[in-house]
């Protein structure tokens, strides 16, 4: 019996100084964190955070933070 994969889907993108890494599942389109990130990195696509310019991010922090879905996480490397 093939079991449900327990890993959820991530997408990294990624510069050498920080790594945004965005769970689409758990991603509900809400646009708190495009709202929020004072540097216009995210965008949305078919009702779903992407990232348009991680060269913009300044690893803030502000998009993790305050996503009611946990499904955006910064590293800053
Ligand atoms: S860490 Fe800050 S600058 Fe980078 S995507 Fe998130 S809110 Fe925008
Ligand atoms: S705040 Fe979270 S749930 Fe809302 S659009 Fe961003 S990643 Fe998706």
């Amino acid at each position: 019996m093939a079991q449900e994969a327990a890993i959820e889907k991530i997408e990294a993108t990624e510069n050498q100084k920080v790594k945004i890494s965005i769970i689409p599942r758990y991603c509900k389109g809400c646009e708190i964190c495009v709202k929020l990130c004072p540097k216009q990195v995210l965008g949305m696509e078919m009702f779903k955070v992407k990232v348009n310019d991680i060269d913009l991010c300044i690893a803030c922090g502000a998009c993790e933070l305050r996503c009611p879905d946990f499904a955006i996480f910064i590293e800053k490397k």
